[in-house]
């Protein structure tokens, strides 16, 4: 017997930490497809087509290297639905020496993974995931700072770190072009006459579709269509989408990266996030194929910048918050908010043309690109005081590239500020106003964004309003939400009331019923 080496869905990747010392003569790989991990919610039927199918081309191709695999099928009638019964069967098949795994991405996989050795009697190693450039014990530290704990933690300043550790985009000690961030730069709406490429699509092959026509029997109210199913789920796949993005999309990336747009569900943005988050691409391969973009000047500094501050900066700091906070993290809700999240959430059936639109393509795709999910579902959340817990839920359901290590710190930081500032200084709360400026949404909607109350008015006005003035007093106290509240209070009451009393009106109707 030798080592039983345990590979999660979303831990595709060839050079996977529990892989590396593999010997293909004594040792089996460990791939179970369970119910128990499609189902802690309900999962867009995309995510678990992506999850499902990229684990069987991945067995396959180690398969193909000769490596001794153990799959389970989610339809085996031995399947016991769950990882660790899936282990201790496994263990008992081939009665191993040693279980290998590699460190889960969820703490909820964590709290399973270390009950599996006194589980099965077997020792267990998790070993460090190493495909990500940031250490978790280096976060821990950092986070903790020379003083014995940093009063905030901010991306900007961990991004800087990642950059002189990693080199990218240095120039010895400097940072390329002389400042760190090219954000002011990437701020424009998408003009007349720009027509963002259409990305590569990868048609589902025979072992998509079988798991296709599983998730469509197993799954079939859960939400989403699988009917324009097209992500890499291989790592070739994988490649060919970031070698796509980088040619025809990149140089755009930064102008256009806060831009909106009706019918441009992708615009510039990469779509590498499903492959990204299985493992079929690694981020050092993005950051580096952008870094060489920019060295061929086959695009400018604003968008490599801005898209490797993506990966190694937000993505790799929203792990760190979440290992570092959990599992209290879930549970904050530092704003109380208690509304339940409304039925058109799930039904995309709404007056909202914004809302509309970016719940239809999640419905489709189960994609929305990141200013759709900030400052339309996103915003919308914050300022109506929706549920955290089930805005969160919502999250995880909607979208193939939801995992809780990044979908949470999105979610409860950025966007709700329901950890209180932990990850984002001040919440992203907006008006009708910068939708507007940044798409064409409020040209094709029932209300006027020009208006602020009355029955035709935006809501996001009035619930903008409403937002800041019940939170005036805890917003008194950050400096970075001083114009909006000096802004309020320069009002006449008549108007602050008119704006609550049409924000209360809209709380209070039909559009926010929370059933169908
Ligand atoms: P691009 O815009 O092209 O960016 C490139 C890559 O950078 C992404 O693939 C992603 O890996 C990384 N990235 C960009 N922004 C972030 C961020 N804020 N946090 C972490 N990584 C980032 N991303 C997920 O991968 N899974 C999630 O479950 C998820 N949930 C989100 C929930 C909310 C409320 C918000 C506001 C953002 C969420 N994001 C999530 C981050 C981001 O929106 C997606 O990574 C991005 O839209 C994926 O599309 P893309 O590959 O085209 O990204
Ligand atoms: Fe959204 Fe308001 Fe614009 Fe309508 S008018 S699309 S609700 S921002």
């Amino acid at each position: 017997p030798g080592t039983l080496r345990v590979v999660l869905g979303d831990q595709c990747s060839r050079g996977l930490a529990s892989l590396r010392d593999l010997d293909p003569a004594r040792d089996v790989v460990l791939l179970a497809e369970v119910r128990g991990e499609c189902t802690y919610v309900r999962h867009h039927k995309q995510k678990i087509v992506l999850v499902l199918s990229a684990m069987r081309h991945f067995a396959k191709a180690l398969a193909a290297r000769g490596v001794t695999v153990d799959y389970i099928r989610l339809d085996d009638p031995a399947n016991t639905g769950t990882l660790a019964g899936e282990v201790a069967r496994a263990a008992a098949r081939h009665r191993p020496d040693a279980i290998c795994c590699t460190h889960p991405g969820e703490w909820r996989v964590q709290e399973d993974m270390r009950g599996w050795e006194a589980a099965t009697g077997i020792p267990v190693e998790i070993r460090e995931d190493d495909r990500f450039l940031c250490d978790l014990g280096w976060f821990r530290r950092w986070a903790q700072g020379k003083d014995g704990g940093k009063k905030q933690l901010r991306m900007e300043f961990f991004y800087r770190e990642m950059r002189k550790q990693t080199g990218f985009l240095m120039e010895d000690a400097s940072p390329a072009g002389g400042a760190w961030n090219y954000d002011a730069e990437n701020r424009k709406r998408l003009g007349p006459g720009i027509a963002p490429p259409p990305p590569r699509r990868f048609p589902p092959d025979a072992i998509t579709r079988e798991v296709m026509a599983l998730v469509e029997a197993r799954f079939p109210g859960h939400f989403g269509s699988l009917e324009g199913f097209a992500w890499p789920v291989t790592a070739q796949q994988a490649e060919q989408a970031l070698a796509d993005f980088i040619t025809h999309r990149l140089a755009d990336f930064g102008d256009y990266q806060d831009a909106m747009a009706t019918g441009e569900p992708v615009l510039f943005h990469a779509l590498v996030s499903t492959s990204l988050n299985t493992g079929l691409l690694l981020p050092r391969q993005c950051c580096e194929a952008a870094e060489a973009a920019l060295r061929q000047a086959k695009a400018p500094l604003n968008a490599v910048e801005g898209f490797i501050r993506q990966i190694l900066g937000w993505r790799e700091y929203v792990r760190g918050i979440y290992w570092l906070k959990m599992p209290d993290y879930a549970g904050l809700n530092a704003l109380e908010a208690t509304r339940p999240l409304p039925w058109f959430f799930w039904s995309g059936e709404t007056r909202l043309n914004c809302l509309r639109q970016a719940i239809a393509q999640t419905r489709d795709l189960a994609y929305a690109h990141h200013i759709q999910r900030l400052m339309v579902t996103g915003n919308f959340a914050l300022i109506a005081g929706l549920d955290p817990a089930q805005v969160n839920e919502w999250y995880m359901v909607v979208y193939a590239d939801a995992f809780e290590w990044v979908e949470l710190p999105n979610t409860h930081g950025m966007v709700l500020h329901a950890d209180g500032g932990m990850l984002a200084s001040k919440p992203y709360a907006a008006s009708g106003a910068y939708i507007n400026r940044m798409s064409d949404y409020c040209r094709g909607c029932d209300y006027d964004v020009k208006q602020s109350t009355g029955p035709t008015a935006c809501p996001m006005n009035a619930l903008y309003w409403d937002f800041i003035a019940r939170h005036d007093r805890r917003f008194g106290s950050n400096p970075r939400m001083a114009m909006p509240l000096n802004t309020l209070r320069k009002m006449a009451p008549e108007r602050v009331a008119a704006l609550r009393a049409t924000a209360q009106a809209f709380l209070a109707g039909p559009e926010m019923a929370p059933e169908p």
